[in-house]
């Protein structure tokens, strides 16, 4: 197993200008086995039994015992990720406010790519504009993020307030920075949802971050066990 604090603060760049880290963390593969031997008021029986107790309990959706395991992230995403990952009711927020704290002119999300609107699904993007028409678009972006932030600081400069003058800032492509907390049992509805095939590319980067760089070293049996039991034959898995 990982050593937690060789994941505690570690900062995982996403995006162009994202970022996550681990601000904290609570429990591991054992803090959930343990959990679920209390209904028997036993105790750890070796790591082969103690992982097999795990896999039992995944498999057969015995899920409370993941919510003893917690992490909490701190989070730099365009907004329109946020969006999309705010309507998770189960993690605990705190955000930035564009009330208090005004807006640095590299606060806004520039993609590298441009992705195509797929035919088949209305939700979802399939293959790239050429790389001459992504320049144009990329350059034409620039531009319009920088006449809207000279627009945003000649509105505070005559005096209007941060909470309004942000009304001149491209909203969906805004970086915002947020702290979030969620126990694996959530985290891993979280996962699923938002590594799937369905999830927008920029959601699916931070939730690839955080199963690759903080949620598998910290529970490799309960991620093995996720795998096995949860995404398996889920389509893009
Ligand atoms: C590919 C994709 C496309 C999406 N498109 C849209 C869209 O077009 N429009 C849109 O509005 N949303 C959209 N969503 C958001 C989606 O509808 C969910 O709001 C979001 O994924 C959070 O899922 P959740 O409610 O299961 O998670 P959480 O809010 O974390 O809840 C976890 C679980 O707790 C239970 N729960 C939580 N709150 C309640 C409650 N009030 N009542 C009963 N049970 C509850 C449910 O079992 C739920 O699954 C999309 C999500 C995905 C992944």
């Amino acid at each position: 197993m990982t050593d937690r604090t060789s994941l505690l603060g570690k900062r995982v760049p996403v995006l162009d200008r994202g970022w996550i880290e681990l601000q904290d963390m609570m429990g591991d593969d054992l803090a959930i086995v343990n959990a679920a031997r209390v209904s028997y008021l036993g105790e750890s029986k070796g790591p082969d039994r103690d992982k097999k107790l795990l896999f039992y309990l995944l498999r057969h959706r015995h899920t409370t015992p993941f919510e003893q395991v917690e992490f909490k992230f701190r989070v730099r995403a365009p907004v329109l990720v946020w969006w999309q990952w705010s309507r998770h009711r189960t993690w605990s927020y705190n955000a930035q406010s564009g009330r208090y704290t005004p807006f640095e002119d590299d606060d806004f999300y520039l993609p590298s790519t441009w992705r195509r609107q797929a035919e088949s699904h209305k939700q979802m993007s399939e293959g790239e504009l050429p790389e001459s028409e992504a320049a144009e678009l990329t350059a034409a972006l620039a531009e319009h993020y920088d006449r809207s932030f000279a627009l945003y600081q000649a509105a505070l400069k005559r005096g209007v307030a941060r909470e309004l003058a942000r009304v001149f800032l491209p909203g969906f492509a805004l970086y915002y920075t947020w702290v979030a907390k969620t126990d694996a049992h959530n985290l891993m509805h979280f996962l699923d949802l938002r590594m799937g095939a369905h999830a927008q590319h920029e959601i699916r980067a931070y939730a690839a971050a955080i199963y690759q760089e903080f949620f598998r070293p910290a529970l490799p049996w309960t991620a093995e066990a996720f795998e096995q039991f949860v995404l398996k034959g889920r389509e893009g898995w």
